[in-house]
């Protein structure tokens, strides 16, 4: 399918950017769902599940998971389409890794997610809280796999070096969209900065994992690029899903794009060599992580 085709096969959709049904889901209220928020109250804890808006938080939290946001929930950037406040964080949490690892632990998860938001004001990124969270994990949960959803530090590689010496299971980092929208959607990040931190953790022997979000106005052949990129930098892993602007303040959505093209891309991933491809409307970086890390580690 060419891009013009593509443009007209989602012209009704996006025309009033009314919701398509694919992208309609409902919170429910399962035991499982409290038994979670609970918890991450309790533990006085960030999700980015909350923080981002993700629209599948009912799914994932009454299967028990979600993904923990450390280092606060103020970010030191302004990406475009993000729902994580910014601004200046005033303080760094050095009980956060315990309290991680206690509600993983109180989760019983197999499989856990931890994600951050930048904190470019540290002068290792928060890299020594990322570690001490791993650490703490560990001992509380050894079973447990880590995948870790990290900020670029800046392009300090220290930084990123103080994380891979903790020894998360999956390393991933995402580029979130094609770099000719960069200015718009992540004007603070370098989408070469980022394949660059992919390929240091690859070519120390990391299972690497990566992302972008469809549906901000780049084209079909650039996202093609983009995992042609992606493959170069050795990524074993990669999501696509739906960008879904989660406040009127945020970047317009585009256009929706459809289950059938984001098929035609996982198709297009495969070929081009990723072990795994999640490529779908509600799919997240995080979403069913455990499930598709499985084919690797
Ligand atoms: S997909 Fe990830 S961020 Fe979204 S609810 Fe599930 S665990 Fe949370």
């Amino acid at each position: 399918m060419n891009n013009k085709t593509l443009a007209e096969s989602t012209e009704k959709e996006s025309k009033g950017r009314t919701k398509p049904d694919w992208l309609k889901v409902r919170l429910p209220s399962s035991p499982a769902y409290a038994k979670v928020k609970k918890l991450i109250t309790d533990n006085d804890l960030h999700t980015v599940c909350e923080s981002a808006a993700c629209p599948n938080r009912g799914e994932c939290w009454s299967h028990s998971t979600a993904t923990f946001m450390i280092l606060g929930n103020i970010c030191t950037r302004s990406c475009g389409f993000c729902n994580v406040i910014t601004g200046k964080p005033t303080e760094l949490d050095l009980d956060e890794p315990r309290r991680v690892a206690d509600a993983i632990a109180k989760l019983d998860l197999e499989y856990a997610v931890i994600t951050s938001v930048n904190r470019d004001e540290l002068k290792d990124g928060g890299a020594a809280v990322w570690a001490e969270t791993i650490r703490q994990t560990r001992l509380a949960c050894p079973k447990t796999k880590i995948e870790v959803l990290i900020p670029d530090f800046v392009g300090n590689w220290d930084a990123l070096n103080i994380v891979l010496d903790a020894k998360p299971d999956v390393l991933n980092h995402n580029i979130e969209t094609v770099p000719r929208l960069y200015l718009r959607v992540r004007p603070q990040g370098k989408f070469v900065r980022s394949l660059e931190l992919l390929k240091i953790a690859k070519d120390k022997g990391f299972v690497t994992k990566s992302g972008i979000m469809l549906g901000l106005g780049e084209t079909k052949d650039e996202v093609i690029d983009t995992m042609k990129a992606w493959r170069k930098s050795g990524v074993d892993l990669v999501t696509l899903g739906q960008y879904m602007q989660p406040t009127l303040n945020h970047l317009p959505v585009d256009r929706f794009v459809t289950p059938e093209e984001f098929d035609e891309f996982k198709e297009i991933g495969l070929e081009l060599g990723f072990k795994n491809v999640f490529s779908g409307p509600l799919v997240r970086s995080s979403y069913h992580a455990f499930e598709q890390a499985a084919e690797v580690i």
